[in-house]
């Protein structure tokens, strides 16, 4: 009897999968281990979220676990069950460092490349513990020992809720963890607006929500919680910094430290600021640069197949991330910034016809 070739595909995944789940399980087996969890600079709902929940699956099977973030994390992320714990290696780096040095197994978790962890990146990659990456990033590097990388997956959290499932069973979820991964889910996906909202995702959260999730909670905690000099930030950059380039096609964002300054600006103020640009019809694809004491932060989002941002940020910013969600850094003055991305823009829209 022939199948579809979709059924072959699923089949083989499947496989592979389970195939992981098992090695995993043999990683994870023996008791007390040191198990460190590591995540990406300016760690996001996605990050804290999948690690968080990684972590307490991990301490209920009998081992010692640490997750490590290089800077902190935004304060809408606050409320999460088990963020106190959470070690930043720029605030304690001395610590970060005995925790990954002194680690029997690593989980790397929501990011590829593991410069991403800017100063624990040689520790890790000195360590000579077992390394797996969760993560659901185009193109992963190998250097890990064992790869759960699924980029057609929304979400870090979603990966993991699906070997979480498949190493414990969906009733070892607590309502926390339920809520720490279904917040990964609602920010990587902007509330359930991106691609990749599939029906096994939706029966994702229908387990989290057997598990206990309350989603206006986490919605509340995470998007109405905002200061309110925030919002008048927000005012500011879309009403005096937004410009708009390409025929409609192009937009960005620039903010200098001076200006957020002025705004009393706290860290995670500008999250979501890129997005706004792609509510306006017609528009292909919107930039955020923020400016830091060491480099200029550039944020990339695009809607559609267009337009690949991923590939932008590789070639124009040292960066990546997603076909629809990237970003990298520039080392030039905002100015400059602005005038090498819309040279940046012109040449790439002129490659592929826009
Ligand atoms: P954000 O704009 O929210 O900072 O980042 C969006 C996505 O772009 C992240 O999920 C991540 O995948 C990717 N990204 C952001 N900054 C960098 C970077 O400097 N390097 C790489 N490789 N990816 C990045
Ligand atoms: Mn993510």
């Amino acid at each position: 009897m022939r199948f579809p070739n979709v059924f072959a595909i699923f089949a083989i995944e499947m496989v592979e999968f389970l195939e992981k789940i098992e090695r995993l399980k043999g990683l994870l087996g023996g008791e007390n281990k040191r198990v460190a969890i590591v995540t990406h600079t300016n760690p996001d709902g996605d990050a804290i979220g999948s690690s968080l929940a990684w972590a307490k699956i991990v301490g209920s099977l009998g081992h010692e676990v640490s997750v490590l973030v290089p800077n902190r994390y935004p304060s809408f992320l606050d409320w999460m069950s088990g963020i106190e714990s959470v070690i930043i290696a720029k605030e304690s780096p001395e610590l970060a460092v005995e925790k990954i040095n002194s680690a029997d197994l690593i989980f790397v978790m929501d990011l590829n490349k593991i410069d991403r962890l800017d100063a624990m990146s040689e520790h890790l990659l000195a360590s000579s513990a077992p390394r797996v990456l969760i993560d659901h990033h185009l193109m992963p590097p190998d250097d890990y020992d064992l790869q759960f990388s699924y980029p057609q997956d929304c979400s870090t959290a979603y990966v993991t809720y699906k070997i979480i499932e498949a190493v414990a069973g969906v009733d070892a979820i607590s309502v926390e963890m339920a809520e720490n991964l279904y917040a990964g889910i609602m920010t990587d996906t902007g509330n359930f607006a991106f691609s990749y909202i599939t029906p096994e995702l939706m029966r994702a959260v229908a387990g989290l929500l057997e598990r206990g999730l309350e989603i206006p909670k986490v919605y509340n905690a995470v998007y109405n919680s905002y200061s309110a000099s925030r919002v008048k930030l927000l005012g500011y950059s879309l009403g005096r910094k937004m410009e708009i380039l390409h025929n409609g096609k192009a937009a960005y964002i620039s903010l200098t430290e001076k200006e957020m300054r002025r705004h009393n600006f706290q860290l995670g103020d500008s999250e979501g600021f890129v997005n706004y640009p792609l509510t306006i019809a017609g528009m292909k694809m919107s930039a955020l640069f923020i400016e830091t004491r060491k480099f200029i932060r550039v944020s990339l989002r695009s809607r559609g197949d267009e337009v690949d941002v991923n590939i932008f940020a590789r070639r124009y910013f040292g960066g990546g991330g997603h076909k629809n969600a990237a970003g990298g850094k520039s080392f030039l003055s905002i100015d400059e910034t602005i005038e090498y991305f819309k040279k940046s823009v012109a040449e790439f829209f002129a490659e592929i016809g826009l």
